[in-house]
């Protein structure tokens, strides 16, 4: 039956089909859209099959790791869209948001009663993995997972990797074989289903769908929710209509500037992460619009599989360069998520970084900074300062500044363990793209992983790449950057 990989299918338990259930179910977690979606691509192809309607679960609990005004505000704004979306389909949107602690226990294993079978979002992290196996043994029906997370199904792969470079080569040598098979753009638009009206009325009541009002995630709606409300929402907006505006954008005004990204006065990077880390929109989508922008077609592939960061796709450097941060690094990371155990513990860096760290966990430091004063934007550093301010007001930062960020927060803490816990709280708690597998490969990387040893040796960094703000200031313009996020004027020379 299937259009979709073998490597991106995970059955998680041994039901039988219910084939008197009521409909398909899919359970909408990570890939939190109607396009481009092999999970919701294989659920219409169940549904098809077997001549039942489709229901589509959307749900949003209250009691994930920072869940906040923030990203409640831009996941309800990606349901509303979908509410709609979904509205003009055949299938049956159900979006649920848990109003209380726990009140949406239960409802999965009710809905699924009445199913032929589930199919849901395979993801590697956050708490997602934890999640699906109980979800699996709690009900009667089979639960399927589905890998739509990047180009390379996760399962192509069966080890981590130390490298990036060490990834490229591998994607080299496997992604071409994937380049065919894409997820469908629109997979509910020509389906012929019988439709399911509405779910039934118990389920209703002891769970109903969040209304027009919750989903519109106005200020008086969050307020109610038991979430952090000192984590205020920013002027992005969630949903897949909005992801498709910044990915045309980027196309249409920043690409051929996307080598300059690194500058912080220069706004040339797509700002796509959050949009990413939702599942409002995915790699294929983005990948298909390049290539259809740059006349690609897989003849442009270079047969050399060496590794090499441009070149390999036959495309512009801009798009090349966007191609390995899109691809590799972030695949990269999901890859690690999967394979590399433990791979948000310190433990699991690499034994150079870890030695090198320890050998310097008693130097001396000039500036000790507590989580509040960093979380406050109050160090002595302006230029740190104003990016803790981006994140604070606009849930993200300029990447170049990102990776200073936390080299700096490495240089203050009183040993590489407490900065790697005060990095992971402070990017979770207030980036939109925060909680995704590439927090942790970024954070990581600032303590060495997927890097190599740096002389000369230096006290706190060891062998780990070092950063300065002075240095960055001297190879970049960050002087508006300065002017817009600085809170104390004058207070910036070096
Ligand atoms: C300390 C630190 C923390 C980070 N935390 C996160 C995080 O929480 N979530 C997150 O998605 N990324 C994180 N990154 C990686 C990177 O900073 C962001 O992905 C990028 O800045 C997002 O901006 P953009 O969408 O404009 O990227 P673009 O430059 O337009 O790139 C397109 C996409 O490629 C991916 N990408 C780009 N750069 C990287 C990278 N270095 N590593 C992995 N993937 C990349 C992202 O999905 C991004 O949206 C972190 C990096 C560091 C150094």
């Amino acid at each position: 039956m299937s259009e979709i990989p073998i490597l991106r299918l995970r059955t998680l338990n041994n039901n039988a089909i219910a084939s008197q259930g009521q409909y398909v179910l899919y359970w909408m977690t990570a890939f939190r859209r109607p396009a481009y979606n092999f999970a919701l691509q294989r659920a219409v192809e169940w549904a098809e099959k077997l001549q039942k309607p489709l229901l589509i679960l959307e749900a949003l609990r209250s009691d994930y790791p920072y869940a906040s005004d923030r990203m409640h505000c831009f996941i309800l704004q990606g349901m509303a869209d979908n509410a709609e979306h979904f509205s003009t389909t055949v299938a049956h949107y159900y979006p649920f948001v848990e109003t209380e602690r726990e009140s949406g226990k239960g409802l999965l294993q009710k809905l699924a009663e009445t199913a032929c079978l589930v199919v849901t979002d395979d993801h590697p992290g956050f708490f997602y993995p934890q999640m699906l196996q109980p979800a699996a043994e709690k009900i009667s029906v089979p639960l399927e997972a589905v890998d739509s997370n990047g180009l390379l199904p996760l399962r192509a792969a069966d080890h981590d990797y130390p490298t990036a470079y060490a990834f490229r080569r591998f994607l080299q040598k496997e992604l071409p074989g994937h380049l065919f098979n894409f997820p469908l753009a629109d997979p509910l638009r020509t389906v012929k289903l019988p439709r399911l009206e509405t779910v039934a009325a118990g389920i209703k009541k002891t769970w109903p769908a969040a209304g027009p009002e919750l989903l519109k995630a106005e200020q008086k709606a969050l307020a109610r929710l038991p979430i952090d409300h000192s984590v205020t929402s920013t002027c992005k907006r969630g949903g897949f209509k909005e992801a498709e505006h910044y990915l045309r954008r980027f196309f249409e005004e920043r690409l051929p500037f996307y080598p300059q990204r690194s500058e912080p006065d220069q706004q040339v990077s797509s700002e796509l992460s959050p949009y990413l880390h939702f599942g409002h929109i995915s790699t294929h989508q983005i990948v298909q619009h390049l290539f259809a922008q740059e006349n690609w077609s897989i003849g442009h592939l270079s047969p050399e599989t060496r590794g090499k960061r441009s070149g390999w796709w036959g495309l512009s450097d801009a798009a090349e360069s966007f191609l390995d941060e899109l691809v590799t690094w972030r695949e990269v990371g999901f890859n690690a998520a999967l394979f590399l155990p433990d791979y948000n513990q310190f433990d699991s860096l690499p034994g150079w970084a870890r030695e090198s760290l320890a050998k310097h966990r008693d130097d001396p430091r000039i500036y000790i900074y507590s989580l509040e004063q960093l979380e406050q934007a109050q160090t002595h550093d302006p230029l740190w300062n104003a990016a803790q301010n981006q994140l604070l007001q606009e849930g993200r930062m300029q990447n170049y500044l990102r990776m200073l960020w936390g080299k700096k927060i490495l240089e203050w803490s009183p040993d590489p363990e407490t900065a790697l816990e005060m990095m992971l709280v402070l990017n979770d708690k207030y980036a939109l793209d925060g909680r995704d597998p590439n927090s942790i490969s970024g954070i990581f990387w600032c303590l060495g992983r997927y890097d190599r040893a740096w002389g000369p040796e230096r006290p706190i960094f060891g062998k780990t790449r070092y950063m300065t703000s002075e240095n960055t200031a001297r190879k970049f313009s960050v002087k508006k950057y300065l002017q817009q996020y600085t809170n104390r004027q004058g207070e910036f020379s070096f």
